[in-house]
């Protein structure tokens, strides 16, 4: 298994990295990092979510030096992914005095030239923003050493080529040029060759795989309620002994905190803990003293423990081998075990790849309702009374009663006092849904409003299919649509609404960014 610190990086940025919570490269950071530490010309091709944006960060940050000219240029299709990007280098150049700034349109450009004049390393923009600085004379590239075409294909996809080509000649020749993609077609391939010097092509191996005999099932969450998600299956699975992998250090300690304040038997296992704690954490789990046991990948490998029942993926691995390495987990001795992925609409595709690439079998499986819950917990209530019922001893409680009794109905002293020893575990929930308002639908559907129309060659069938394959819903759950000039209308039933909205409200269809937000309702006529 490799680690960051086979590369040899500074303290300052191995620092960060660690403050990051990353505990091991991602296998394209993996292969990446050395050769860009090298000086080596790399094309990196894997899908959305694998780290690419570290693969590039980390060496760049460890070779800036403190020369306050621009050294390095990060292209990006749009200005949320200039914003991400810069975020990244923040964090990566935390202890070092390396600054980044991200330049886009839409953005005061006075602001900019301000920033710009300060003296910043390395500056993460929009092609065309980048052009027009150039233009302006407010940015000069002669220092460049090292130019990051991230998301290629993308910025190709919006028509950037020629931007791009005349941002490359604005830097020396002997510059080092890094390509990012998630797929490589033709367009990709013709300039690289173009642009490119001997270019080492990257791509995520996929070794042969043996996926265990485990039986896998993934709910489809929403982002915003992916806790209240989580603890639902959790309640509704009879977990006895589980382990929930999440992707970083941080994201283990606040999932510990949140579990706990729910009153959830859990603790952490990651690898800032010491040996010491690490041996108290498992004992704990292996006693069964914690049910749940939340963990990166790393701390979990060390994990030696047959009756785990349950393998839940909170945060998907970021390739189809660590998904492997993670169910492995359950179901061993001879016993059954279930391994549980949670996907939002962002990371659907990541899971259909993992699905693919394993040739894995998931069940869809649908996050059990508040009502579900609530009925279930009604029920696990109802026996426990039963039991005490039929245990009886019950003459000293009687003696405490006193006249309440005579004073009050018997059926409401019960309820109140259920209402005291469930401690607020029954108490009536609302299901904190989104809420699109009235959006000029039909009763059962919520309509969008999406920001292209005709001009961007739109068929109503590349919306179905865009649609149902981006958000992970049925094509028959898409009503109506009506397609004008310049946007569109689409109707969705209520239960996918949600995440039709998080997995297209910025999105691309046929190769066009789009906006689509919850429509107003129509005026009347
Ligand atoms: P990509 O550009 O390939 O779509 P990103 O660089 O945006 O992917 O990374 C996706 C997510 O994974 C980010 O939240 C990032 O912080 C996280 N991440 C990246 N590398 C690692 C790592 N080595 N360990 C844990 N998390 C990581
Ligand atoms: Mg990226």
């Amino acid at each position: 298994m490799a680690s960051f610190k086979d590369f040899n990086l500074s303290r300052k940025v191995q620092d960060a990295i660690n403050d990051m919570g990353f505990e091991e490269p991602s296998p394209i950071q993996a292969s990446c990092i050395p050769l860009v530490l090298e000086g080596k010309e790399v094309i990196g091709q894997a899908q959305t979510g694998t780290g690419k944006t570290a693969a590039f960060g980390v060496p760049i940050v460890e070779r800036a030096g403190t020369d306050r000219r621009v050294q390095a240029l990060v292209l990006t299709p749009t200005r949320e992914l200039a914003i991400q990007v810069a975020g990244e280098f923040r964090k990566i150049a935390k202890h070092k005095r390396v600054r980044s700034l991200p330049i886009y349109g839409g953005q005061s450009i006075v602001h900019q030239i301000r920033a710009l004049q300060q003296g910043v390393q390395i500056v993460i923009g929009t092609p065309g923003r980048v052009l027009d600085h150039i233009r302006r004379g407010t940015l000069k590239l002669n220092s460049v050493q090292m130019v990051v075409l991230d998301e290629a294909d993308e910025m190709l996809d919006m028509g950037f080529i020629e931007d791009i080509e005349s941002i490359l000649k604005e830097t020396p020749d002997d510059r080092q040029t890094l390509l990012f993609s998630a797929t490589f077609p033709s367009e990709v391939r013709r300039l690289s060759a173009r642009y490119m010097k001997k270019p080492e092509h990257v791509t995520v191996n996929r070794g042969e795989m043996t996926v265990p005999l485990t039986d896998q099932v993934y709910y489809k969450v929403l982002e915003r309620s992916k806790l209240e998600s989580l603890c639902r299956i959790v309640d509704s699975e009879e977990v006895s002994l589980g382990i929930i992998f999440c992707r970083t250090k941080r994201g283990v300690d606040e999932l510990v905190e949140a579990l706990l304040a729910r009153g959830y038997l859990v603790d952490g296992l990651h690898g800032d803990l010491s040996q010491a704690q690490r041996d108290r954490v498992m004992k704990r789990f292996r006693t069964s003293d914690i049910e749940l046991l939340v963990a990166t990948d790393v701390a979990a490998r060390g994990i030696d423990v047959d009756n785990v029942t349950h393998v839940i993926n909170y945060d998907l691995p970021q390739d189809p081998e660590s998904y492997v390495h993670r169910i492995g987990r359950t179901g061993r001795a001879g016993k059954k075990g279930l391994a549980i992925s949670l996907a939002t609409p962002r990371e659907f595709k990541l899971l259909k790849q993992i699905e693919r690439e394993t040739g894995a079998k998931m069940e869809a499986r649908e996050v059990p309702s508040l009502a579900d819950v609530a009925e279930r917990q009604a029920e696990v209530w109802r026996n426990r009374i039963i039991e005490a019922i039929q245990g009886g001893s019950l003459g000293h409680f009687r003696a405490i009663l006193g006249n309440v009794i005579d004073e009050y109905d018997p059926v409401d002293v019960a309820c109140a006092a259920l209402k005291i020893a469930s401690a607020g575990e029954l108490e009536k929930r609302e299901e904190e849904d989104y809420n699109f308002g009235d959006t000029g639908a039909k009763p059962g559907m919520v309509r969008f409003f999406i920001n292209v129309g005709r001009n961007a060659n739109i068929s109503p069938s590349d919306l179905v299919r865009t649609i149902s394959e981006e958000a992970g819903v049925p094509g028959q759950t898409i009503g109506k649509i009506d397609i004008f000039d310049r946007f569109t209308f689409v109707e969705v039933e209520q239960e996918s609404a949600p995440f039709v909205y998080e997995a297209l409200r910025k999105s691309r269809i046929n190769g066009s960014r789009v906006n689509l937000e919850p429509a107003k309702p129509r005026a009347r006529r």
